[in-house]
């Protein structure tokens, strides 16, 4: 086992872990083949993914709309009350998890607390429904009483990626539960196993068997659980291609979805920005989780002078340390993949500013997925690196002219989560945030991430489904609202509807 002095880093567990299905409140290893999965950070051995069979799928969904039958009778209070639990296990757990995070994506151990108490955030905002969210009701006519009410939907059902293995469960786990539904999470089969401590802290919350379920699976299990008859909603997270084909599938069988998909967030640095401001904003949006997060600015729009600015970017980043202030990649697949596209991105024609390739792996890592901050300059808005998305520690810089350059390049992106404008005007951050096609804008921010009440979601293909996921957008993705219209007598000034 390696051992390593950096509080950053997570060393391997004394046993190999085991991620196995929560079955009607049983853990059950399911009956595909297993396979091991191994550390980002080191490649060594982690433990091993016990993936479900469809039959075992379709026990889970059967326990769950059992359950489901129950926990919508709880009275809204009882169910905030679990969670106020759950809040405290996950506070008092909040090491554990966030070194199962760390570990299984090979982000550094502040991040993973950073997005355990995220998840934390949205589970508040779901325990304060009962006294924020209380329906409405208003006499309509003369006599007439028109009223609205929340109600569940059922099963539903949470599609996660890998990059963040805590909190984007918990985008979606606290708001479905709260409402009355039961959840089953189906998360990456890259990270398996922060989800088996979810699952074991949301049973010592006291939800009910089968109120909250884990399956592990790929594509096969997942396009089930999207066609699933008694499957009533689905939210997905995850890249664009799966998130359209999942969303496909789901609505196509009836059900309500929501499927956020992949990024390609643009940031402009107008001539006028605050250096340090800028410096900081741009170097953390695309390093921050390696940048492996679909809010990473992964564009650098450069708009007139800015050079002394790109300069102070380049050094900043050139500073970094593997493993100490940057984390891993998931997996080889996506080293090589990273890899290629610097060489190809030199073979366009773009500079190569920064090469994250010479960067040194931390002492005692070796076999990790480690890759440096990467800068590819003077690229053309057409080159891979600067409209695909590459999910690495990668910015690629596009220079123009005028903002309105800027703005035509990020509005002809087919992706629309984010865009973060950089600048001491006020008009200028106006003139952007009006005129710009992402779901999310950071003014001097580089990774605007909304915070609860504030909904989470983006546009074009970074989203399919309407609303947005987290926040109020949450409340309504995972309820009805029904509507009950009554009169209670005859009344002597009756008019057109009494
Ligand atoms: P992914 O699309 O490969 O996997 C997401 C989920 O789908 C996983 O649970 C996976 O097991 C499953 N899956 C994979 N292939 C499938 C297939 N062919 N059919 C059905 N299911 C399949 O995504 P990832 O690599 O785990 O995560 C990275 C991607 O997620 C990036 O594109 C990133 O931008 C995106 N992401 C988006 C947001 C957002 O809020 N928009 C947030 C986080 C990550």
């Amino acid at each position: 086992m390696v051992t390593h002095p950096n509080p950053q880093l997570v060393e391997l567990p004394k046993q190999p872990l085991s991620a196995r299905n929560l079955v009607g409140g049983q853990w059950i290893a399911g009956s595909e083949p297993s396979r091991q999965l191994s550390s980002p950070y080191s490649g060594e051995v982690l433990g091993t993914i016990h993936p479900a069979s469809l039959a075992e799928a379709d026990q889970c969904v059967a326990a769950a709309s059992s359950a489901f039958d129950a926990w919508r009778q709880v009275p809204a209070k009882e169910r905030a009350a679990a969670l106020l639990k759950l809040r405290e296990v996950m506070l008092r757990d909040i090491e554990k998890l966030s070194h199962s995070a760390a570990r299984e994506s090979g982000k550094l151990v502040g991040e993973a607390r950073a997005e355990v108490l995220k998840g934390v955030e949205v589970l508040e905002f779901a325990a304060s429904l009962p006294n924020s969210d209380l329906g409405g009701a208003l006499e309509v006519s003369r006599g007439v009483t028109c009223e609205y009410r929340r109600e569940p939907l059922g099963v539903t059902v949470g599609i996660t990626p890998f990059n963040f293995p805590a909190m984007v469960p918990m985008w979606m786990i606290p708001i479905s539960l709260a409402i009355g539904n039961s959840f089953i999470l189906k998360p990456s089969d890259k990270v398996p196993f922060t989800a088996t401590l979810l699952g074991e802290l949301i049973q010592e919350a006291g939800f009910p068997a089968g109120a909250f379920s884990v399956l592990h699976g790929g594509r096969e299990i997942v396009e089930h659980l999207a066609r699933h008859r008694t499957v009533a909603a689905l939210g997905f997270v995850g890249s664009s291609a799966v998130a359209r084909a999942v969303y496909t599938a789901a609505t196509g069988s009836g059900k309500r979805a929501l499927c956020l998909g992949g990024a390609k967030n643009h940031l402009i640095v107008a001539p006028d920005a605050n250096p340090a401001v800028t410096v900081d904003g741009v170097v953390t949006s695309f390093t921050g989780c390696a940048g492996q997060r679909c809010m990473a600015g992964s564009v650098m729009v450069a708009v007139g002078e800015v050079e002394p600015l790109l300069a102070q970017v380049e050094s900043a980043a050139a500073k970094m340390r593997l493993g100490l202030d940057m984390g891993a990649l998931i997996d080889k697949a996506a080293h090589t993949r990273l890899t290629a596209a610097i060489e190809r991105a030199v073979r366009d024609g773009a500079t190569l500013r920064l090469d994250g390739r010479k960067c040194p792996a931390p002492a005692g890592y070796p076999g990790g997925n480690w890759l440096g901050p990467t800068i590819i300059d003077n690229a053309q808005p057409s080159m891979q690196s600067a409209c695909e998305e590459l999910f690495g520690p990668v910015l690629t810089i596009v220079r123009v002219k005028t903002l309105d350059e800027a703005l035509a390049l990020e509005r002809s992106s087919r992706y629309g989560n984010a865009l973060s404008i950089f600048t001491t005007s006020g008009a200028v951050a106006r003139y952007v945030a009006d005129r710009a096609s992402s779901g999310m804008i950071g003014v001097n921010i580089g990774v605007p991430v909304p915070r609860e009440p504030f909904s989470f979601g983006g546009t074009k293909e970074s989203k399919f489904g309407t609303g947005d996921i987290t926040g109020s957008g949450g409340v309504e993705l995972w309820s009805n609202r029904k509507k009950i219209t009554s009169k209670w007598g005859l009344q002597p000034d009756k008019n057109w509807m009494s």
